[in-house]
């Protein structure tokens, strides 16, 4: 059920879109006039659609930042963003002046190894700036560790594109009630 003032916004976009093709039909290309001045870019969108689009670009952005990863068995990439500014960014790895190797000779990740939203909250941390009510974009869905750093940090909104096989974190963020978006990217 849509509420009243979504139906206002709908019948509003409707009726834009009705003169917008109106003017294309009666005035078949001549110029001036002030429907032939709409262009299809003046199409309303929704909130919600433009929001899509823009988590899925950041998702996008967080996925080529995890390919600075010098992990073997999972890269992942984050970034912390607060009013349309990104205001931090990581990715898996080991601590500052270790080496960047994340596996043992049997494949299994060091302890020492850094979630990538652990290094993005610390990277805040480390600034001038404040993750309160930021939204967190990460390739691969927070596990509990980190989904207790993201609740402490004040970070109101997680997007992520990958289920991890663990899906503590999600619960807790949940019940933390920060909002949690699944956002699949094509492969
Ligand atoms: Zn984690």
């Amino acid at each position: 059920m849509k509420t009243k003032k979504e139906h206002c916004k709908v019948v509003k976009a409707q009726r834009i879109k009705e003169q917008y093709f109106a003017s294309q039909r009666l005035c078949g290309g001549r110029k001036s006039t002030k429907l032939l001045k709409m262009n299809k870019s003046d199409l309303p969108i929704s909130f919600h659609e433009k929001q899509l689009v823009l988590d899925k670009r950041y998702l996008l952005m967080a996925k080529i930042w995890a390919e600075n990863s010098y992990c073997i068995r999972r890269k992942v990439g984050a970034l912390i963003v607060k009013d349309k500014m990104i205001i931090s960014d990581g990715y898996n790895g080991t601590p500052s002046g270790f080496e960047n190797k994340c596996e043992d000779e049997n494949d299994v990740t060091y302890p020492y190894v850094l979630h990538a939203e652990a290094n993005a909250i610390t990277k805040v941390a480390k600034s001038n700036n404040s993750s309160l009510g930021a939204t967190l974009y990460v390739t691969t869905s927070p596990c509990v560790e980190c989904a207790k750093l993201i609740i402490q940090a004040g970070i109101s909104r997680v997007v992520f594109c990958d289920k991890y096989r663990k899906e503590s974190g999600l619960h807790l963020l949940q019940k933390a009630n920060i909002e949690v978006v699944h956002i699949p990217l094509d492969k």
